[in-house]
């Protein structure tokens, strides 16, 4: 047929998202998973939620549940869930040695041409494609939990990886409906980690410092930043707040922005002494009890 072949490696979380998000495309998914069995449950799971997405009305794609279903297969062997595959999305767990050793597996079993794609969430490409031969068709693309609903996709090269790899990974994210966003060069936290362990660092610290509660610095962002960030990022915020956009703010308010940014303390201590009266003041808030 000339349905174009996904396989995803790893049937948790993250690769059940993908396969759903790669099936609402119209793609043919195969998952492999190395403990015997863990696939095919997988496919009982993504079945059980399609069907609920679609009385919710809320399946994306143009199929049906049943239809983008019988789009998705289940494999114990590694060989045959890559056969055919013209991109490869791994989803094991996040451990450097695992990634490495399952890349050097995927290489021997596949054509030059083959994207080897990683979900990895904290570890750069060049560590997780270091055994790999040929690194030209390589990258990271990390998703956000749950990619389902959250579509930002960061496309990460290694150093050595094609422009037409990055290209064709982009055109795939979009056309399965995701946000995909490319990184220039790898970084450790890729963009969407480093902007969030700022607002964590700072909102620790205000804590830590007894300038503000647990429970008011939530609502710093939930009621204040947030409402804004939901729809549009700093640099448009910025431009549309002055006059005569960007270089305006920056006149009126860089100056300010670089004080505070200068009276920002060290990294905080997260787990030392200094943390306890935050983590005990976190677990008298509702919600935090409740997600524990
Ligand atoms: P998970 O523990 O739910 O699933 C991992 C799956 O991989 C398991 O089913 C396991 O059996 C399988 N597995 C382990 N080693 C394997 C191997 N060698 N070959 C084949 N299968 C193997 O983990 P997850 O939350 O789905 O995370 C997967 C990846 O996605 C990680 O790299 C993680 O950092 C990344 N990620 C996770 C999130 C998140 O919020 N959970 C968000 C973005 C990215």
């Amino acid at each position: 047929s000339d349905t174009k072949i996904i396989t995803v490696i790893g049937s948790g979380l993250i690769g059940r998202s993908w396969a759903m998000v790669f099936a609402s495309g119209g793609y043919s998914v195969k998952i492999y998973d190395n403990q015997p069995g863990q696939s095919t449950k997988a496919i009982v799971e993504i079945k059980k939620q399609l069907q609920e997405l679609e009385d919710a009305q809320m399946l994306r794609g143009e199929a049906t549940a049943l239809q983008q279903v019988a789009l998705i297969s289940s494999y114990d062997d590694l060989s045959q869930a890559l056969e055919g595959a013209f991109f490869v999305q791994e989803c094991v767990f996040e451990q450097l040695e695992v990634k490495q050793s399952i890349f050097q597996d995927i290489e021997r079993l596949v054509g030059k041409d083959v994207i080897l794609s990683s979900s990895t969430s904290c570890l750069v490409p060049s560590n997780v494609f270091s055994k790999v031969q040929n690194r030209s068709r390589c990258l990271v693309s990390h998703p956000v939990n749950p990619p389902y609903y959250v579509k930002l996709v960061e496309l990460v090269p290694h150093p050595e990886t094609a422009p037409a790899v990055m290209d064709t990974t982009h055109t795939l994210m979009t056309k399965v409906g995701q946000a995909p966003v490319r990184l220039r060069k790898e970084i450790d936290g890729f963009a969407l980690n480093r902007v969030q362990a700022a607002i964590i660092a700072e909102s620790w610290r205000l804590v830590q410092d007894g300038i503000i509660s647990v429970k008011d610095i939530d609502l710093v962002m939930s009621e204040g930043l947030g409402m804004r960030y939901a729809f549009i990022g700093p640099m448009e915020t910025m431009h549309l707040n002055a006059p005569e956009g960007l270089e305006d703010y920056m006149k009126r308010y860089g100056p300010g922005i670089q004080r505070v940014l200068t009276s920002f303390g060290p990294v905080p201590d997260f787990c030392g002494e200094g943390s306890k009266g935050i983590i005990n003041a976190s677990k008298t808030t509702k919600r935090a009890v409740k997600s524990n």
